[in-house]
């Protein structure tokens, strides 16, 4: 089963995709990951996020590599550095991403976190790359509250499709404005670090409620990201068998007794928290 959501564009992609920070580098591991990444396809994890300083572009070679095939399944989803993102280089980066990728257009392509360059010029080099026919849209990643309202009021800053942010349930704080924010400009939040980077997954609450479901905790943290609206999570696995394991988890439903638990154990936000940055 595919859950899906939509962009204000009317674009719809699935609430589940999948994340490649780390994979790429070791050429010991690489077919596993390739073959991680095509299963995820064949389930329907067909957002792919990578970035160019993934492995220093390396990630986005073995995403390109996985995709020549499925070009027209996948929902592509790049990132240009913050330092590459002003009006003299962003087009040459964009062009190197292309090129790693195998792909002549980029579905999403999101400015990695906030920039020294003033978000006009940003914003106008990201609506020239349409222009060009390069990205189809553009995002940020990584930005608080008050510069998403700052970028409401730069031209062209309401076509931003998406916010990509650290949240998973030991990150919970974008739940009291952010998350809100977003789902009312109908800008989905693309869940980076879903899983915690792993460290979530030892936790006695997560393995109690994994327990009732026989699930394994990895599977509770993703659901209870998930069960959010608006909201796109894009775990990183390297094994076939973890990717199988993510893909399953659209099937759990929580309940209220697990919903509790979970809050007991990883409390919501009671007021304005700074926004946590990997
Ligand atoms: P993550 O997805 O929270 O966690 C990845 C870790 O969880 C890996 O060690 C992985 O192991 C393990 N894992 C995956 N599925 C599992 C399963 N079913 N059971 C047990 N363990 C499992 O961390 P992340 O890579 O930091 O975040 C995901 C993606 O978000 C990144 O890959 C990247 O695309 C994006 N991201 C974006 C930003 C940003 O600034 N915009 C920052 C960080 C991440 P294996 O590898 O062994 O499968």
């Amino acid at each position: 089963m595919t859950r899906m959501t939509s962009f204000s564009d009317g674009t719809i992609v699935p609430v589940l995709g999948q994340g490649t920070w780390m994979i790429g580098d070791d050429p010991k591991t690489r077919d596993t990951e390739q073959q991680a990444l095509s299963r995820g396809l064949d389930l329907g994890l067909s957002l792919i996020d990578t970035a160019e300083l993934y492995g220093d572009g390396r990630a986005e070679r073995l995403v390109g590599e996985v995709i020549q095939s499925h070009r027209d399944e996948v929902f592509l989803v790049s990132k240009i550095r913050p330092e590459n993102a002003g009006e003299m280089t962003m087009m040459l980066h964009a062009e190197k991403s292309l090129e790693r990728l195998g792909v002549d257009r980029i579905d999403l392509y999101l400015l990695h976190w906030e920039s020294r360059f003033p978000m006009e010029e940003i914003v106008a080099g990201f609506e020239e790359l349409i222009d060009e026919g390069m990205i189809a849209r553009w995002g940020v990643s990584n930005l608080d509250l008050r510069a998403m309202n700052r970028l409401m009021e730069v031209e062209g800053g309401e076509h931003c499709a998406t916010n990509q942010l650290l949240y998973n349930l030991g990150s919970r704080g974008i739940e009291f404005d952010l998350l809100p924010w977003q789902q009312e400009h109908l800008q989905p939040v693309m869940a980076y670090s879903p899983l915690g980077r792993g460290g979530l997954l030892e936790h006695p609450a997560l393995l109690a409620v994994a327990d009732r479901h026989d699930a394994t905790p990895a599977q509770i943290a993703l659901a209870a990201v998930l069960r959010q609206d608006g909201v796109v999570a894009i775990p990183k696995a390297s094994t076939v068998a973890h990717v199988e394991a993510n893909a399953a988890a659209l099937e759990i439903e929580l309940d209220h007794e697990d919903i509790e638990a979970l809050d007991r154990a990883f409390p919501p936000p009671a007021t304005a928290q700074p926004l946590d940055i990997i």
